[in-house]
């Protein structure tokens, strides 16, 4: 049965070609953790302790807590780990998890509310009846808070906050809420929490029936359109510094390997002399075309004031001539207005429409693209097209 989730899909809906790397092709990259998914991992790790501890009647201090956190900081730490942010540096990453841990602890000690029963819990919730697809499931704390209500607590380490629309929308909570429902009969009410742990927000959500019965259905179709993708496209974002395949990604791996080289190698590298001479020569003539536009504007206009002074319609040059001719041309109403829509509604009725409406061959080109269309109906117009390869160079800031 295949399994899918959260993440997974949310790679699927980020970046095509990610997805591509990590969950089709399984490549396996040498690079180790960012500084932020280590950051998690230890603060994930440190909260664990603290309620397993608080299992076997054990209350942890603050002291021992942050002692803990810095132990496992210690032991598993690597100096391959990736900070993107180059103004910080890892002892600021680790005394900003020791903040986070000392706020969560001040606002929830003595930890005492409702009875713990799972802890980093892993299952999976089957999405169909017939059992094909199900969603992997890890919740970092759930709690029986008595007669019916269950917590589903997450922990965020992210320096983003949501906000409560977002929350309501959250599709890996709502899972874990199906799945609780699921698994214990006498539930009444399953609460979301989200644990902000870097701005000591905690904040929380509920979801009826009918919304998990929806979200069932739209990840359904979400995985459908998963299974039939042929294409996947490289989608460049802020996300890509945090991608652990930008050294091989076609977007980036020009770049990365420069940055890789010492400077006098970087100089004679082809492409970046390519590039270099491409907008040199690019920006020459875009700033020269300009001019020669503003010239020939303002020679146009003389031009047009000549022949109105003059009386006259054409102009002799030492070797050609210009005619300057005056015409009239009829303006319609522009596209989105009231007055287009009647204007069309008037050539219907006339039917006239067909007369003066062209075949949008953009517009079929981009749906055989993305077939838009239903299979049999792309079928019969297979033979219509063919595939042409094209190049568009684009130039950017680095
Ligand atoms: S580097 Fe960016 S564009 Fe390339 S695979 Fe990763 S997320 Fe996608």
């Amino acid at each position: 049965m295949p399994s899918f989730s959260h993440s997974k899909i949310g790679t699927f809906e980020a970046c095509k070609l990610q997805y591509k790397f990590a969950y089709i092709d399984k490549i396996k990259v040498e690079a180790e953790d960012t500084i932020e998914t280590y950051l998690g991992s230890r603060a994930h790790e440190a909260l664990e302790k603290l309620y397993r501890d608080k299992r076997f009647e054990k209350l942890m201090t603050l002291d021992e807590l942050l002692v803990y956190y810095n132990k496992i900081w210690e032991e598993n730490w690597k100096d391959s780990i990736i900070i993107v942010k180059k103004d910080y540096t890892a002892d600021n990453y680790r005394k900003m998890g020791e903040r986070m841990l000392t706020d969560y602890y001040d606002r929830h000690k003595p930890f005492d509310k409702g009875r713990i029963i799972g802890l980093e819990t892993q299952d999976f919730l089957p999405l169909d009846e017939q059992g094909r697809y199900k969603f992997h499931i890890r919740i970092d704390r759930l709690m029986d808070m008595g007669e019916g209500l269950y917590e589903v607590h997450d922990y965020k380490t992210g320096s983003s906050l949501s906000n409560q629309k977002e929350l309501d929308k959250d599709r890996q909570l709502a899972m874990y809420s199906q799945w609780v429902r699921q698994n214990f009969k006498d539930f009444k009410k399953v609460r979301l929490v989200w644990h902000f742990l870097a701005f000591d927000k905690e904040m929380d959500s509920y979801r009826t029936k009918e919304e998990l019965e929806n979200l069932r259905e739209k990840t359904l179709s979400q995985i459908a359109e998963i299974e039939s993708t042929e294409n996947f496209p490289a989608n460049v974002s802020w996300l890509c510094d945090w991608c652990l395949y930008k050294p091989i990604c076609p977007k980036w791996k020009h770049e990365v390997e420069l940055e890789e080289k010492p400077e006098n190698e970087y100089l004679n590298d082809p492409g970046l002399k390519l590039v270099d001479a491409y907008v040199k020569l690019k920006e020459k003539i875009d700033a020269y075309r300009k001019e020669a536009e503003e010239e020939l504007d303002k020679i146009r206009e003389a031009l047009i004031a000549f022949c109105e002074k003059e009386g006259v319609q054409v102009v002799a040059g030492s070797e050609n001539k210009i005619s300057v001719k005056t015409y009239e041309t009829i303006k319609l109403p522009g596209k989105n207005t009231k007055e287009r829509a009647e204007l069309i509604e008037t050539l219907k009725k006339l039917g006239r429409l067909e007369d003066v409406s062209s075949f949008n061959t953009y517009a079929l080109a981009k749906i055989l693209d993305k077939k838009e269309w239903d299979k049999g109906e792309l079928e019969q117009l297979e033979r219509f097209w063919t595939a042409e390869k094209n190049y568009r160079l684009t130039v950017s800031k680095k």
